[in-house]
């Protein structure tokens, strides 16, 4: 006590003691004040509550409680898949739950609590009336800092007595509240303190699956609770506030701030002296934490990765739904003797789990390590290793280049071994060892029925799965989603809301913002001029996705659409030109991002991936139910059907329309399924490191991800397209049996004959003679949105037949369609047929005659052009059956009707939205070798160049093009065709 009194003296002696007794006089009159308030408001509330006979109708409605009650019910939750069968049952980690005796309680532990949560409690009757006041003045005051007043007694309660059922609102809270305060002064007459205080201890969740003080120092410090020293103790005391917040091996800092405030309270409340308190500060507790779980040996077989994600969902919806703590959520879940009915398909998710495992669809299989080892030396200090530092040790002693991936099983192992031999010393004990071989790469697989929300399989990964709530790739890890995020972001927002068709055309040009110049996948090929959305999305364009979303969409809608579509892990970095490729600062889950596009699949209506339809409780009653579905609309029907029939086109074997020898096709004829309807879009992400294909046909929507876990590229592990076959293989089987009835057209959705190359109306005699063919197609429309505006993209010029430059007077002219392309862009392959701005040299010369290119003069009826004088270009036909040569002879001039829609049966088969094109008899005009469309990696320089959110469209310098009308820079001396 002496030595106590004699550290305190100093502090307070330190402060000016002036300033520091006005300051106390004021303090002591505030506090009055403010005392003398809130008694008045309490007074009032519970006079007002009485007079009506409130409280005694709550108290009525208590829940019976008695000592039994408050120890946890030990009923085991049963779970059932969709066909009623049971596939798991959940009890209490280790239901072989150790509880401490009172007397095993080391003091400091107990201190350590009291201190924290109920400084009162040895005082108190149940109830502490200043934590409530203090609790008052909080909602008052809205400084939430100031305690939440329940006393450990009635923390006992709200953990283990579940018969409060719902407390939606606001009311029913404080009803919950009252019958709790009432509950904890009846235990207290019923209960000893030291019970009380025992039987919290030995029920509270302390994270890291342990239930209670004793399992917890054992799983934290391999050690018996009583032999807990004070700055332990006080770590564990840490926990309570949120066990997956505050844990001390994921949640360390959090832990830590925690852990100052208790032993600054276990001072101020005179348990410990200021040198104990010292003393445990300094002690570096957190680096004797064990990081192998000694205790937990797996005597079942653990959670399916189904099961880790139903209990994720059904405890967070718990705590954001039902009001409970994490604790009782856990408690319920584990303890409650539920009946959980979930959503998972056995024969579906049998398939995934058999792709997903099957060695045959992994071209290259390799190793990774988890590697987790525990020393305690000849001095007593634990030291702590994982395959973190065994990498180190490659990079800094070995200096072998490891890259962090074995080529068998055997060499990880080996190599954990040998690392073990390096730090481990004569006199060391290992504590503990685990060492477990992930095959790489990783793969995760949702499959979900986009009309109900309902997550029919899930795959979080390939590979034995050796414990429960291990890491799931499918709804823990973010991932970048590539180029899939173009429809999400960009092209479903232009559609929708934006006045974009899906014939809206951009420039495919080299793009920069800032100083990020971003390229396409196709980089070889070069760039291809006007591109409408539908080819944005058929070969996954990076310049019309990110001129569809800096230019007309803009990043403050993108991700406004992105969140509808139920992405919640947008941050506020990503109001930027990545937003477009997938380039985002955190990523997204692949349950969110299949959840995303299951919107599209069901007709523009988003419905949340859920893993149970209804969970009942131990007395029959239904808890909740999640049948009424959760939805929200999020684009328009007519949205949704455009972006399917883009993406099924991308499914179909197409040729991007370009010159002859271009070739840029279709980025996801590997998913596509002979035996039903399908669309989907393809995403890869910068080097390779990940990559996507999520689609859906009529019935389901899948999503599958592939990756190594630490990032390593698979151009070197795989390749990049070995997932497409995954989903092809399991959709296939999938959709065995079932009728494909097609992706019906909406009323709200007619089709027209436009350009390719402007989305307009189609110049006839103009824009089915462009150089590479007949330009014109049909297209889907949302009603009201067909162009009423004529071409602007296409003209006709003429020429000196000879030199195909300007005319002189004396040339002999000769007229061609060209191109209209912005001024001062990189060059495309539509910039080639643009008209020439220099003038004819062979035929003598002579001044610049402004009269001579003219437009012909019958612009309405079609601009005639004479057969046999395109002689520089040729003019191929277009084909509706893609892949067939044919042969053109130059000069060959027919006009080829439009294609039409396929439909029958109410189905639309793909669009004939591509024109193939002589590959033989045409010159090449351009010859390069033809990029696999697989691999349509998006390149970024660098990171996203941010936007601040409410900049409309920041086009970078040089990019001054309209996509709105033809007022755009156009080439000289042309004249376009009349408006
Ligand atoms: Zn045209
Ligand atoms: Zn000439």
């Amino acid at each position: 006590m002496n030595k106590e009194n004699e550290n305190r003296i100093p502090e307070k002696s330190a402060k000016s003691s002036g300033s520091k007794k006005k300051k106390y006089i004021n303090k002591a009159i505030f506090k009055a004040v403010k005392t003398f308030f809130l008694s008045l408001f309490v007074i009032a509330i519970l006079g007002t509550a009485m007079g009506i006979g409130m409280i005694k109708g709550i108290i009525d409605n208590a829940p019976d409680v008695d000592v039994d009650s408050i120890i946890p019910l030990g009923y085991a939750t049963t779970v059932y898949n969709a066909s009623g069968q049971v596939t798991d049952t959940l009890v209490m980690a280790g239901s072989n739950r150790e509880e401490a005796t009172y007397d095993e309680l080391p003091q400091v532990l107990i201190d350590a609590f009291v201190a924290i949560e109920d400084s009162r409690f040895w005082k108190h009757n149940g109830i502490d009336t200043r934590a409530i006041l203090r609790a008052v003045t909080g909602v008052v005051t809205g400084n939430s800092s100031s305690g939440g007043g329940s006393t450990i007694t009635q923390q006992l309660i709200k953990n283990n007595v579940f018969n409060g059922g719902r407390e939606r609102s606001f009311g029913e809270k404080v009803e919950r509240k009252i019958q709790e305060m009432y509950l904890a002064v009846k235990l207290e007459k019923q209960m000893d303190k030291k019970l009380i205080l025992t039987n919290y201890l030995n029920t509270i969740n302390l994270g890291s699956n342990s239930l209670g003080v004793k399992v917890a120092a054992r799983r934290y410090f391999g050690k018996d609770v009583s032999d807990l020293t004070l700055s332990e103790a006080t770590v564990i005391a840490g926990i309570t506030k949120g066990p997956t917040k505050y844990n001390p091996i994921t949640g360390q800092e959090a832990n830590a701030e925690r852990r100052k405030i208790i032993l600054q309270y276990m001072y101020e409340q005179g348990y410990i002296t200021k040198a104990q308190q010292e003393e445990a500060l300094a002690d570096d507790v957190y680096s004797r934490i064990q990081n192998v779980n000694t205790l937990t040996k797996e005597k079942n077989s653990p959670y399916s990765y189904f099961t880790d994600a139903l209990i994720s969902q059904v405890t967070s919806t718990f705590i954001n739904e039902l009001g409970y703590t994490e604790t009782q959520a856990h408690n319920l879940l584990y303890s409650g003797g539920l009946s959980i009915y979930t959503t998972q398909d056995p024969s579906l998710q049998q398939i995934v789990d058999s792709e997903v495992n099957n060695p045959e669809n992994y071209p290259d299989t390799k190793y990774s390590l988890e590697y987790r080892l525990t020393v305690t030396d000849s001095e007593k200090n634990t030291h702590n290793y994982s395959e973190k530092d065994i990498n180190k040790y490659h990079t800094e002693v070995l200096r072998d280049g490891f890259n962090g991936l074995y080529q068998s099983e055997e060499a990880a192992r080996a190599d954990a071994e040998s690392y073990k031999a390096s730090v481990v010393k004569d006199g060391d004990t290992i504590v503990g060892e685990s060492v477990k071989t992930i095959l790489e790469p990783q793969v995760s697989f949702v499959l979900m029925d986009q009309k109900t929300g309902a997550v029919k399989a899930i795959s979080g990964g390939r590979g034995e799965k050796t414990s429960s709530l291990s890491l799931n790739r499918a709804t823990d890890t973010t991932r970048q989603p590539g180029s899939t995020f173009k429809v999400i972001s960009a092209f479903a927002p232009a559609l929708d809301t934006s006045g974009d068709t899906l014939a809206t055309t951009y420039y495919d040009a080299e793009y920069s913002i800032g100083d990020k110049t971003f390229q396409n996948w196709y980089e070889k090929q070069g760039y291809l001029g006007w591109s409408s959305i539908r080819d944005g999305i058929i070969y996954s364009m990076n310049i019309v996705a990110l001129k569809t979303l800096m230019e007309t969409v803009t990043p403050r809608v993108g991700v406004q659409y992105a969140t509808d579509f139920g992405i919640t892990t947008l941050t506020d970095q990503d109001y930027n030109a990545s937003l477009a490729l997938g380039g985002l600062t955190k990523g997204v889950t692949n349950l969110e991002l299949t959840g995303a596009f299951a919107t599209i699949a069901n007709q523009g209506v988003y419905t949340k991936p859920v893993f149970f339809t209804k969970i009942v409780d131990h007395n029959g009653k239904t808890l909740l139910d999640n049948t009424s579905l959760q939805n929200h609309r999020v684009i328009k029907d007519s949205t949704a059907f455009l972006l399917t029939d883009a993406m099924a086109a991308s499914t179909e074997n197409n040729r991007k329309f370009a010159s002859s020898g271009i070739s840029v096709n279709s980025t996801s004829t590997r998913a596509h399924l002979d035996n039903m309807s399908v669309a989907g879009k393809s995403g890869t992400t910068s080097k390779s490191i990940d990559v996507w294909f999520v689609g859906f046909t009529p019935y389901y929507t899948a999503g599958v991800w592939a990756g190594c876990d630490e990032n390593q590229p698979l151009t070197d592990n795989g390749g990049t397209s070995f997932h497409k076959d995954i989903w092809r293989k399991i959709m296939t089987k999938v959709s065995e049996g079932s009728e494909d009835i097609g992706f019906p057209v909406p009323d709200s959705v007619e089709a027209a004959v436009v350009c390719r190359k402007s989305g307009k109306l189609p110049i006839a005699g103009v824009c089915d003679h462009d150089p590479r063919g007949d330009a014109t197609y049909t297209e889907y429309f949302a009603k009201g949105t067909v162009p009423t505006e004529v071409c602007d993209h296409h003209t006709t010029v003429t020429v000196c037949r000879d030199s195909g430059l300007l005319p002189t007077p004396n040339c002999p002219t000769t007229t061609k369609v060209a191109l209209i392309v912005p001024s001062g862009q990189s060059d495309t392959d539509d910039s080639q047929y643009a008209a020439p701005s220099a003038t004819c040299t062979i035929h003598g010369g002579g001044t610049f005659n402004s009269d001579a290119p003219t437009l012909d003069e019958n612009n309405d009826a079609g601009v005639g052009l004479a057969p046999k004088s395109n002689t520089n270009h040729p003019v191929v036909f277009p084909n509706q059956n893609n892949n067939v040569s044919v042969g053109v002879a130059p000069g060959d001039s027919v006009g080829v009707p439009p294609t039409k829609p396929n439909q029958k049966n109410g189905k639309t088969k793909k669009q004939t939205s591509e024109t193939s094109q002589a590959e033989t008899t045409a010159p090449a005009i351009k010859t390069s070798p033809p990029t696999s469309a697989d691999e349509d990696s998006d390149i970024l320089h660098g990171p996203g160049v941010n936007m601040p959110k409410n900049n409309s469209s920041p086009a970078g310098p040089g990019t001054s093009i309209s996509t709105e009308g033809p007022d755009g820079p156009v080439a000289p001396i042309l004249v376009g065709p009349g408006e």
